[in-house]
Parts: C-alpha cells; structure tokens; sequence
C-alpha cells in the first residue's frame, strides 16, 4: 500500500491563507491556492478554509461558482480543516442569521461571539489528543451547540473552541498566527488516516 504524499489546497479567496500555506510548507507539504473553480480540478488530498471573513468568502464562493463543488467533495471525504471563518463557513447553522454557507458540519457556531473589547485576545488551553496549545483569537466564533457525531476537542470557558466530524475539522482560533505547528500535524494525520482507509478500500473493491 502506498500513500502518496499529501497535496493540500488552500482557499485563497480572502483572508489569511498566505500563512497556512507557510506552517504548512515547513512541514514539508505541497500546497497549492484555490482562487478558481479550475482550481478544484486538481487531485486534492485535504482543503483549508482560512480566516478571513465569512460573510465575503461565502459570497466570493456562490459568485465563482464554487460553492456546490466544495460541498459535494466535502461530503464525499475530502479531509477539511476550517480556522475561525473556515469554521463559519463549514457549520450548517449560524445563530442569529438566517442562512449558512457550505453547511456540512452539524454544528451552531455564534459569531464575533467575545464582543468588541475582546475581540482579539490569546490564551493557552488543551486540546484533545495534542496536549496545551496557544490559541490566538481574532473576532473569532465559538461552537453554541454540536449535534451527535460530533467530537469536541476543546474549550475555553466553557465554550466549544475545537470540535471534529467525521472529515472536518473546525477551530475558532488561528494556529497559523503562531509558531505551533501541532494542529495543522493534527489535520495532516486525519488526511493520511483517510488516504489509508480509502486506498484499503479501493484493494479490497
Ligand atoms: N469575524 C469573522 C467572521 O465572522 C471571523 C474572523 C476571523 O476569521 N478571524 O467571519
């Protein structure tokens, strides 16, 4: 069996994907931008959903009609790590707005949800089956509620700031900010366990 090294997409519409594509290149792994639907063409062993805002790349992704494509890859496997806006835009509900983007992670997240003099702030928490992590929060989101499936990996004060389904992997914080390599590891990992299953499947087919 063997698993081909992992090229990841990085979604590079807006906001901050330059550093994701910088912690991720350190750790030796070949990335490449999705600016265009064309781009979705490529083999893609995971996708990340930078910060930025959501509102925007939400809009940016009906408008460049990428929006059904990433849902339908992301249904059907496709590894996905979202920070902070990538999370807003994997989660099926918004609290207090009516509509949601990409919809695929049954989780409620609460927006700008640490209020204006927070907005920013930086911290130290665990995060489960990583140990304690800086956790740098930029007018960051929080999960309100998960439903069945969903693993909560982390909190602070009580709220759900890391949570995994299945293939996707939303955090409210930015580990890219820092020099911390251990959450995008992490994500890595989910894709090589992924690569693994799919290529056992595809030799027992
Ligand atoms: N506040 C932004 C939003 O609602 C998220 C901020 C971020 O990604 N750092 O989309």
């Amino acid at each position: 069996m063997k698993i081909q090294n992992s090229h990841i997409g990085v979604l590079a519409v807006q906001g901050a994907f330059i550093e994701h594509e910088h912690m991720l290149q350190s750790l030796g792994v070949e990335t490449f931008e999705i600016r265009q639907k064309k781009d979705l063409n490529q083999p893609m062993d995971g996708l990340i959903l930078p910060g930025g805002e959501s509102t925007v790349m939400g809009k940016l992704l009906w408008e460049l009609g990428m929006m059904d494509t990433i849902r339908e890859k992301i249904e059907s496997g496709l590894p996905v790590f979202g920070t902070c806006a990538g999370l807003i835009l994997l989660a099926e509900k918004i609290a207090d707005e009516e509509t949601s983007h990409i919809a695929t992670m049954p989780v409620k997240v609460r927006r700008n949800a640490y209020g204006r003099q927070l907005g920013s702030f930086h911290g130290e928490a665990d995060m489960k089956g990583i140990g304690c992590i800086p956790m740098t929060f930029i007018r960051a989101p929080y999960i309100e509620s998960c439903e069945n499936g969903v693993e909560v990996l982390a909190e602070v004060d009580g709220r759900i700031v890391a949570a995994r389904y299945k293939n996707q992997l939303g955090i409210a914080f930015h580990p890219e900010v820092t020099k911390d390599t251990r959450v995008h590891e992490y994500f890595l990992k989910m894709v090589r366990k992924i690569q693994q299953k799919d290529l056992l499947n595809q030799e027992s087919a």
